[in-house]
Formats: C-alpha cells, structure tokens, sequence
C-alpha cells in the first residue's frame, strides 16, 4: 500500500512560519514508522509572485490526486491593490471550489488552561467541545440571481438563497457521521420561520436522520435562538449543522468563545474519493497576520491542530490525532504561551518554534 500524500501549501506572511512546526511533527511521524508522502508548493500571494496566478493548474492538480492538502494562508497588503481575479485568496477559492469542499468543520474547543480566557464566565466553556458543520458551496453566497440593479429611481440589491436537496443531503450527511464519532448529538440550525430554503433544510435533514441515522439524536432550532443558546450555554450543543450564511456568523461566535485565532483549526472536506475518504483541505482559521509575520511570534497552534484534523479525518489516526491534542493541552497547562495567549498579568512569551518544540517534545 503506498504511503498517505500530503499537499502542504504554506501560502503567506505567518502560513510558512506556522507551517513549518506542523512539518517537525510530520517528519516525527516518520521516524515512528508512519511515513507521509509530502509534497509543497505555492499559494496565495507566494504563488502570484513566482506564476502571475495565485493557483498554479499543476498545484490545482496535485490538489485533487492527494489524501489531503495543507494550507496556511494566504494574502497580505503587498498584495491589496491587485485585479480581483488573481488576489491572494482567490487561490483558496479555487481549491474550495474545484475539490468540491461542501463540508466546513469548525470545532470550538476550550482548553482548561485557557478558560480565563473567554469573555464568557468559565464553567460556561471550561471543557466545551463543539463542532459546527456549515455548508460551504452553496445558499445565499453563490445563489443566483443576484447583483445592484435598477428598479425606477432606486437600485437594488439582490442575493439569492438557494439549496437543492441533494446539496442540503450530503452536508447533513457529513454532520451525522460526525456526531456518531463524537458525542452522538445533531442541532441543525435555520429560519424555518420565514425562509422556504429553512423549510426545505428542516424536512431534509429530518429525513436522513430517520432512514439512515436514526440512532443519533437530532434537534432542529431557528439560527437566531440558536445563536443566542450558544452563548448562554454552548455545552448542550454537540454537532451543529447550518447553511452557509448562519454557518458563517455561528462559527465565528463560537470560535471565540474559546479565545484566541491562533487556537482554531478548520478542515474542509468534500465527496468521498476512490479510497473512501472524503477530498480535504485542512487550515488555520487565522488569516496570514501581516502584523506579526517574519517576527517569530505566531502561534502555531491552529495550524498544529489543523493537522490533528488530518490525522482523524483524512488518515484514520484518530488515537494520533487525541495524541497530538493533549500534546497541546499539555504545554498549554505547563504554562507554555505564545504572544497572543498572554493575558494582562503578562510574562514571557515564547517563539513560534520553542512552542512548536514544546508540542513535539510533549
Ligand atoms: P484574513 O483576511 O486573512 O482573515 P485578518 O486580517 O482578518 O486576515 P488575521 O490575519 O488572522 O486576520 O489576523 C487578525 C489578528 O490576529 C492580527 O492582529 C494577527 O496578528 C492575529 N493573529 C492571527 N493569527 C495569529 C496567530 N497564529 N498567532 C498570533 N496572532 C495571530
Ligand atoms: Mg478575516
């Protein structure tokens, strides 16, 4: 059997910085017997710069053969005043796009050594693991038709929302599969209320809950409750499925509910692939922080547990995934903080690398 492929694009400003402690702990993986078949190449701005294209077709390509792709970030103000056809994150449209990732995995994770960190109350996200499913290529963000057009002496400004049952199928789908290797619990969130694409997400994921998932539990709640419940008590919640819209508000609320950007990791994933893993891409929630770049101060954190993601979901390493999060936990309770994680009592921060180190070494 040939050894599992990564495609590892490091992108821009911290992406490279970030990238290469997740790297370490790969090249860890080999002397331990699991050998990656890593390959690297360029995105983003990184790629602009040496191709004219943010997304070279040969990447694009290697894309779509590997078990799963890599990304740290992509964009930065040197590239700010480009054609909007060949910016930065442009690359990362492409590869969302072109792979067919439909499925955006968004957990939010509090770790004990952190609890003071959040802005709620501790007992209320002390130990809160969540993950929010929410769909990534569809609904009101690509729905047609839509643009500024004129209606007498006014313009007007028009979106569509609209979902397929096929489209609301397959993300509920990747939800269910992932409650039953979690906590067993679906909340799909939507606006039943008043939206005919809320109705039509309601009676959907209803029904592949009740003929092929019937064992996990399911809740349905309108999104705005459902944004309200999730601050006041987010640990009712185990999985929560949403559309692209309320998924984009709801996971960056529950995001930070745990504190900082440099902890978030996200994975991306599309339709299962000859193998029977779904295609993925894994990344950072973090954007490329032009402000700290080439300073030694990111936090790889996210980018570290992003690979995590890769090991559970992309590789079937799930007890190496578990390693490698208590790893975090560990040196994070050791009292181990990059610059971000500093709270006002301040101290010493440590580098981008010692905190990698200090992952690797726990
Ligand atoms: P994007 O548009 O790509 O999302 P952004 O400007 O919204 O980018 P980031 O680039 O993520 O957001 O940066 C937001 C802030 O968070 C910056 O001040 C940055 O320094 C900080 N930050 C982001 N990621 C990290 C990290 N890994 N470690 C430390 N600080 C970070
Ligand atoms: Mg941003």
């Amino acid at each position: 059997m040939s050894n599992p492929s990564i495609l590892i694009l490091p992108g821009d400003g911290i992406g490279p910085e970030v990238m290469a402690e997740v790297r370490k702990i790969i090249d860890w993986f080999g002397t331990q017997g699991t050998t990656f078949d890593v390959s690297e190449d360029l995105v983003g701005g990184a790629a602009y710069d040496k191709h004219g294209t943010p997304l070279h077709d040969d990447t694009m390509a290697r894309a779509q053969e590997v078990d799963a792709v890599l990304l740290g970030a992509v964009g930065g103000p040197k590239y700010d005043d480009l054609d909007f056809s060949v910016k930065p994150e442009r690359g990362l449209l492409r590869l969302r796009k072109e792979m067919d990732l439909y499925a955006n995995l968004r957990p939010a994770q509090c770790f004990d050594a952190l609890a003071d960190f959040s802005s709620l109350k501790k007992d209320v996200v002390a130990g809160l693991d969540i993950m929010i499913v929410r769909e990534l290529t569809s609904g009101i963000y690509f729905g047609e038709p839509r643009g500024i057009i004129h209606e007498g002496n006014e313009r007007v400004g028009i979106n569509t929302q609209r979902y397929t049952e096929s489209e609301i199928d397959r993300v509920a789908r990747s939800a269910f599969e992932l409650a039953r290797r979690r906590g067993n619990k679906v909340c799909s969130m939507e606006k039943a209320n008043v939206m005919e694409s809320g109705i039509l997400w309601r009676e959907v994921v209803q029904k592949v809950h009740d003929e092929d998932y019937p064992d996990v539990e399911l809740s349905h709640m309108y999104a705005d409750a459902g944004a309200m419940q999730l601050c006041r008590w987010p640990k009712q919640f185990d999985v929560i499925v949403t559309d692209n819209l309320f998924g984009d508000l709801l996971s960056d609320a529950a995001a930070m509910l745990t504190g900082s950007l440099g902890m978030l990791p996200s994975a991306s994933l599309g339709a299962p692939m000859a193998n029977g893993r779904p295609k993925a891409l894994y990344e950072p929630v973090h954007g490329s922080a032009p402000d700290i770049a080439g300073q030694g101060k990111a936090n790889p954190i996210a980018c570290i547990l992003s690979f995590a993601m890769a090991l559970r979901y992309s590789f079937d390493m799930g007890e190496d995934a578990t390693r490698l999060e208590r790893a975090v936990e560990k040196v994070l309770a050791d009292g181990l903080r990059t610059a971000d994680l500093m709270g006002p009592e301040g101290g010493t921060p440590v580098s981008t690398s010692e905190m990698g180190d200090a992952v690797l070494a726990a």
